[in-house]
């Protein structure tokens, strides 16, 4: 069975200071939680920080973004190692906001995907249509198309192990959420494709959330849809608060 994943991405959020004092809450608020895997993705500077108070915890780390080489004269980027030594387990990759404001397509979303598995990350791979996208009736064609070209020769057994987030981007920030019906319809379309694509077993594992305006009261019903596998939260995991409720609501949705 797929255990139950959220993820907070803070995007450019939160100092160094301010996200070691958020774990050091969010570890106490959560230390009994057990039925649900805990990430939180802070910035570059403040990955050291959370990775050493969450020493010894069950949360994890992530990164939000990485170059695909192990090292090189790529100013300003971050690569592989790095992350590794920095203690991320995960790294999201292909955010719709880097998409949108870096110029990343799907195949830089491919070649860090294949950078980050040589590597032992496991990537959190964003897919997800636009407003106008979805109103031509799009949706699946677009996703589609991404969930092909982002895993474009891997195996059957590294695409069981990452993560596929499914995340239209007209709900990305802005309070809209796509419908649990919605979001259930395009993830059972990826794990479809996954199943096509990379083979049963690779369909069964993957583990496919959803993102987008994902809130402490609309997650429950979000989780509880059969493909939907957890949550890549934004704004509601600046808050410890929040992004509990949302842990919380998970929870009671009672996967495992
Ligand atoms: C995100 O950044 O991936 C996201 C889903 O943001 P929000 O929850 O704020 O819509």
């Amino acid at each position: 069975m797929r255990r139950p994943l959220i993820v907070g991405n803070w995007k450019m959020y939160k100092t160094p200071a301010e996200a070691a004092a958020f774990v050091t809450q969010l570890r106490e608020v959560t230390a009994a939680v057990q039925d649900v895997e805990i990430v939180v993705a802070p910035s570059f500077p403040a990955l050291l920080p959370v990775r050493d108070l969450l020493a010894g915890s069950a949360i994890g780390l992530a990164a939000q973004n990485m170059h695909w080489e192990p090292e090189g004269a790529f100013t300003g980027e971050v690569a592989p190692p790095m992350l590794t030594d920095a203690g991320c387990r995960y790294v999201i990759l292909g955010h719709s906001e880097r998409r949108q404001y870096f110029g990343e397509n799907d195949a830089f979303v491919n070649r860090k995907v294949r950078a980050a598995l040589e590597h032992g990350l496991i990537p959190i791979v964003c897919v997800g249509e636009s407003l106008a996208e979805r109103e031509a009736g799009l949706t699946e064609k677009v996703v589609t198309s991404q969930v092909e070209q982002c895993l474009a020769g891997l195996a059957g057994d590294a695409v069981a192990n990452l993560v596929i987030a499914y995340e239209p981007v007209w709900a990305i920030g802005t309070g809209r959420t796509a419908s649990p019906a919605d979001a259930q319809e395009v993830n059972a379309r990826i794990r479809e494709l996954v199943r096509d694509l990379f083979g049963a077993d690779a369909a069964d594992r993957v583990r496919i959330l959803y993102g987008g305006s994902v809130k402490p009261d609309n997650t429950r019903e979000l989780i509880s849809r059969p493909d939907i596998d957890g949550a890549l939260v934004g704004g509601a995991s600046l808050q410890v608060e929040s992004f509990t409720g949302i842990i919380r609501a998970c929870e009671e949705a009672g996967k495992r």
